[in-house]
């Protein structure tokens, strides 16, 4: 989108919602917030929806939180962002499910890595606990198309039935929605900005230095959809609508989705993730 619009991003991202039918009557959909301006337009934009076409199901926002690290003004902008949207918020702590970040920095696993399984797996197990059949994220068209070449650089062609609006859910694992699936990240931060959406710019983690490093590695990847976009008009949706393409004709099925031994949470192995990581964790106990 080049010459930025409310209006014109607003009707792209609602288009999304009726296309791909991510809203429907007696839907039960959990947004996750991290605080950011990704998914706090996703939450404003899909609450808008319901509203404006009446449709009838229920919107529940939810914020994990990391740690004691994580500064009050943080979480009242989340509050701020739910209150607007006029969506109930729920906050749910992460040691309050054994984790515990002192202990996952001594863990072999960068922290980052171990963070991200923790929060995937309980923006899966909360939502579904709560009754929720889908999960909408902030997710946009450019951490798809990057996602899409890093996986195809990797070879691994399983990952790329992942790719689009609606990934229908399997067992335990809910369904997935990405209303800004054909919206850039930019867009998402004009979008904020024109509508004084509040959102955190800056994570207060105290291991966000380490990230930093794979930001930059991330930032070149963006730069780079951002420069063939100058010379090839457009050049992201279309992408984005080839990978929705490809993702309808091989439909992978992914990896055989298993129930953890011991939490009883979709995997792809004996164990998840999460245990794995919990297990670990106890090594450090008392350190
Ligand atoms: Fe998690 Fe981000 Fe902190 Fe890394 S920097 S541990 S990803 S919150
Ligand atoms: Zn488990």
């Amino acid at each position: 989108m080049k010459n930025f619009n409310t209006k014109t991003y607003k009707r792209k991202i609602f288009r999304t919602i009726s296309k791909y039918k991510l809203v429907e009557e007696g839907d039960k959909i959990f947004i996750g917030l991290s605080g950011g301006k990704d998914s706090g337009a996703a939450c404003y934009l899909i609450s808008e929806y319901i509203r404006e076409k009446k449709v009838k199901c229920e919107l529940v926002s939810f914020f994990i939180k990391l740690g004691d690290f994580v500064p009050d003004e943080h979480i009242e902008t989340v509050e701020k962002q739910a209150e607007i949207c006029k969506i109930p918020l729920k906050i749910y702590d992460v040691k309050n499910y054994g984790i515990d970040f002192k202990k996952l920095k001594k863990h072999p696993r960068p922290i980052c890595s171990s963070c991200g399984i923790v929060k995937r797996y309980l923006m899966n197990k909360i939502p579904r606990e709560e009754g929720a059949n889908k999960l909408c994220t902030g997710h946009h068209g450019d951490d798809f198309i990057i996602f899409f070449m890093k996986n195809i650089l990797g070879n691994n062609i399983n990952w790329i039935g992942k790719f689009t609006p609606l990934l229908p859910g399997r067992g335990k694992q809910l369904s997935r929605i990405r209303p800004l699936f054909f919206a850039g990240g930019k867009d998402n931060k004009k979008f904020c900005d024109e509508i004084k959406f509040p959102y955190v710019e800056e994570d207060k983690c105290p291991y966000i230095f380490l990230k930093k490093k794979i930001d930059k590695r991330r930032k070149k990847w963006y730069e780079t959809i951002e420069n063939i976009e100058i010379w090839q008009p457009d050049f992201k949706e279309h992408f984005l609508k080839g990978i929705i393409s490809l993702t309808e004709k091989i439909k992978t099925e992914g990896d055989e989705i298993k129930e953890c031994e011991i939490c009883g949470e979709p995997t792809s192995e004996k164990i998840c993730a999460f245990c794995r990581i919990l297990k670990s964790q106890e090594k450090h106990i008392g350190n």
